[in-house]
């Protein structure tokens, strides 16, 4: 048998509570002692005592979907891993080793595997995981801009040019460690719309897929820092128009567009709530609203699924 740890998915320990989360605090009682004994038995051989279990939160993952994978053992001193070509970034809070991912809004649905090796005093062990796609139906929509927004001029696609390469220099310095703590928090009080990953037609023309979440935010509403981080960029860009971004550390980032008014700067240390700036309609907008976006390491991916995963146990 080559699968040296009792590996297994769970179901998220932190969902709204109901009868679902009784029987999952039911079926997790009654799992552990049976996954300590089938540890004990298989690392006998290896000399490792550690009991591993591996949670991924929502355990069902759909195109689009963040991921917090959590591995909870003793007796690791490092752990590696990859998933859908990006490099697992794991960190240690108490007795666990904890990933922040996800799956980008353009992945293909399938079969694809996390690869994740713990590194232990013994050796190593494999604790990859086989993690089923599944695909997310979002909407087609179609919307009206001005038309330099779709087919830009010669001086605009200069502009935009030079923002491309702002926006790679800013997203291949993330901080090496978690700067987030505890859950996310939405940015602005103003509803949110389900737009993430509608594909849309700009004045019928212009196919592109929506990377983030709208809120429906009149002109001059405060928008807040979701989590704590550093604000890496904060100015206008052409199609963002006035965009903070902040770094969360280990290539998690939030990007926040179209304030009519910036108050962070670049390089400021940001806690959660932390004002950034008033909404706006700067930008390829159709009107005033909030665009907020959650990027891991390239991949974008469902802020309202950030949202609702309860990371208050990690600060
Ligand atoms: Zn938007």
């Amino acid at each position: 048998m080559n699968r040296q740890i009792s590996a297994t998915w769970f179901p998220p320990l932190n969902r709204s509570a109901g009868y679902a989360e009784r029987m999952t605090g039911y079926r997790l009682v009654r799992l552990l002692p049976l996954l300590s004994s089938l540890a004990v038995s298989s690392f006998a051989q290896q000399h490792v005592t550690a009991k591993t279990v591996i949670s991924f939160t929502p355990p069902v993952v759909v195109v689009g979907s963040p991921e917090l994978i959590v591995i909870s053992s003793s007796g690791i001193n490092k752990v590696e891993g990859e998933w859908l070509g990006q490099k697992l970034e794991f960190f240690q809070r108490g007795g666990n080793w904890i990933a922040l991912a996800g799956a980008d809004v353009e992945a293909e649905p399938g079969t694809s595997t996390a690869h994740i090796t713990a590194h232990t005093d013994q050796g190593s062990l494999d604790l990859s995981q086989t993690v089923e796609i599944h695909p997310a139906h979002y909407r087609t929509g179609k919307l009206a801009v001005q038309p330099k927004f779709v087919e830009p001029g010669p001086e605009e696609q200069k502009e935009i040019a030079a923002d491309a390469k702002l926006k790679a220099k800013v997203f291949a310095e993330s901080a090496p460690e978690p700067l987030w703590h505890g859950s996310f928090q939405a940015p602005v009080r103003s509803p949110p719309t389900d737009s993430f990953g509608t594909r849309r037609m700009f004045n019928g023309k212009l196919a592109s897929i929506h990377k983030g979440m709208d809120f429906r935010a009149p002109r001059g509403t405060v928008v807040r820092a979701s989590n704590s981080g550093v604000v890496v960029l904060a100015r206008p860009l052409y199609f963002e128009g006035n965009c903070v971004i902040i770094d969360h550390g280990l290539g998690l980032y939030t990007l926040s567009m179209h304030f009519s008014r910036i108050d962070v700067r670049e390089g400021q240390r940001v806690v959660a709530g932390d004002k950034l700036g008033l909404s706006g309609a700067t930008g390829r907008v159709t009107g005033p609203h909030l665009h907020w976006a959650v990027r891991w390491e390239g991949a974008y991916l469902d802020p309202a699924k950030l949202l609702r995963i309860n990371l208050n146990a990690i600060r």
